[in-house]
């Protein structure tokens, strides 16, 4: 009986565990996962390339986002967060890992994909993105967001943190030539 008991109250605490570490994984406004989560999934994958594999890496920002925010206010900015969010989750592959990286940016890893997949990727997200209409009041009238995204590929000569800077500047480079587009690097 002891074992018994015993035995029940470690299935609890595995379970209580596992909750903790969705928890810590999880952005909460989103439910996408965090900055945290997504480093350590993206070291993985590296460590898992060999040479001449590669994977694809996307950094996606939102234009404008502070003026959303200044006219409709905090709530209907979080409220664009969010449909930004599923509407990335539905352009991709149940193993890419898709985080909030921090307030209005988003960054992807895609296992197995080649550099010119993952631009195709990203090109689909900024379209549906572009044209989402996202109800921000009772009276039903919409706004729209548009993304700027850089894209590269996970290379195993390279870091991740190399890699995010790479898709940094790809990203800076879509702001630079006018927002709401895809830039490769
Ligand atoms: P750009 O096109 O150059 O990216 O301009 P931007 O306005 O998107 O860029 P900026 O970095 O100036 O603004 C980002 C804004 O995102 C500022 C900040 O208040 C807002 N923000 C960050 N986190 C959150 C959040 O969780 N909720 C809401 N509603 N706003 C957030
Ligand atoms: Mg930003
Ligand atoms: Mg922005």
């Amino acid at each position: 009986q002891r074992r018994f008991a015993l035995q029940a109250h470690q299935e609890t605490l595995r379970g209580m565990m596992r909750q903790l570490e969705d928890l810590a994984a999880t952005d909460e406004l989103t439910g996408l996962y965090n900055r945290r989560h997504f480093i350590r999934r993206a070291e993985a994958e590296l460590s898992r390339l060999r040479a001449g594999h590669r994977s694809g890496l996307a950094l996606i920002d939102l234009d404008y986002f502070k003026r959303i925010n200044d006219q409709h206010g905090h709530a209907t900015g979080d409220r664009v967060l969010q449909t930004f969010a599923s509407v990335a989750r539905s352009c991709l592959r149940d193993d890419d890992v898709l985080a909030r990286y921090g307030g209005e940016e988003f960054l992807i890893c895609m296992p197995n994909t080649t550099l010119e997949q993952v631009e195709h990727v990203a090109e689909r997200i900024r379209s549906m993105v572009a044209e989402q209409q996202i109800i921000y009041d009772k009276e039903g009238n919409t706004l729209q967001v548009t993304a700027s995204i850089g894209v590269t590929s996970l290379d195993p000569a390279y870091s991740v943190d190399d890699a995010i800077n790479k898709v940094d500047e790809a990203m800076y480079e879509a702001k630079a030539a006018g927002r709401n587009l895809v830039k490769v690097r």
